[in-house]
């Protein structure tokens, strides 16, 4: 018996903050007759591999997905990638560099520093850190050996202090970027959970020129008026109208597995909308060019 609609594009395992393995995920959405299924753990296709095997073996169709979240002024804004390939070196480079958002951080301040005059490098921050996880003391160092600061110690009350211009306090891509990197690596981008974002009506029409595919109309905490108003921007902004349970297995938030209505349509309308992975195509050729 079936108790769950035949597709959800919005789940999660263990690879992210889910609490099954993604085949038991998978097995749990086949036995409440979800068909088609996207895995969209947070900046990882770790789990795709194993969510396809089991898909294959139960007639479930995996759709190997991401969930970006950005840092912006937006508020929640959340970008589901579609269609990705867990093979993409390149994307995964990019998805590990999120995950590791601590090196990022460091990163975003030695080129603050230096734009801002206190020029140190990426890669003497690096070496003082040895391979360690990078923080604002390898940075201080940096900056103490190049002169910026009289001492280690000052650095932190000075040039990097909390409330000084090269301090960065979070770190994530921005609702642009997110939707930017899905598109380059040929993925189909759409934006989860709608009502989480602050300002929706000023950030579509610029995420939608951004290259968004997708709004996640459907969701299962959605009031219907919140549902009207994704329908209406997705014809608005030519957009395909998603959805998805959001099934986190661990019962904070999201509705059951296929627990959502998402309508047959949809799968044919973002898969038409799909575009060649030129960042995967620009790495093999840079590549080839290096030897
Ligand atoms: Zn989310
Ligand atoms: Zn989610």
């Amino acid at each position: 018996m079936s108790l769950g609609y035949a597709i959800d594009l919005h789940t999660h395992s263990l690879r992210s903050d889910g609490a099954l393995e993604p085949a038991d995920l998978v097995e749990r959405a086949a036995r409440r007759g979800v068909r088609i299924q996207a895995l969209a753990d947070h900046d990882t296709l770790a789990g795709a591999a194993e969510a396809i095997a089991a898909g294959d073996r139960l007639g479930v169709r995996i759709i190997p997905s991401t969930e970006l979240n950005t840092e912006s002024a937006w508020g929640d804004v959340h970008i589901l990638g579609y269609f990705l390939d867990p093979a993409d070196a390149a994307l995964e480079e990019r998805l590990c560099w999120l995950r590791e958002n601590r090196g990022r951080r460091i990163e975003l301040m030695v080129e603050k520093l230096n734009a801002l005059g206190h020029p140190i490098s990426l890669a003497r921050v690096k070496e003082i850190a040895q391979g360690g996880s990078l923080g604002r003391p390898h940075v201080a160092q940096a900056l103490f050996e190049a002169g910026h600061v009289a001492t280690y110690d000052s650095a932190f009350d000075t040039i990097i202090a909390k409330d000084a211009p090269a301090y960065v306090s979070r770190v994530g891509l921005t609702p642009l970027e997110a939707v930017q990197l899905v598109v380059a690596h040929g993925g189909v981008p759409s934006l989860a959970h709608p009502f989480t974002v602050v300002g929706l009506e000023e950030l579509m029409p610029l995420i939608a020129a951004a290259g968004l595919v997708g709004i996640e109309a459907y969701y299962g905490s959605h009031p219907p008026a919140m549902t009207a108003t994704c329908l209406s921007l997705a014809g608005r902004y030519g957009l395909v109208p998603t959805g998805g349970s959001d099934f986190h297995g661990r019962g904070e938030h999201g509705a059951p597995l296929g627990g959502v209505f998402v309508p047959p349509e949809t799968i044919g309308a973002l898969e038409a909308r799909r575009r060649p992975n030129a960042a995967a195509t620009m790495a093999a050729v840079s590549v080839e060019g290096e030897s």
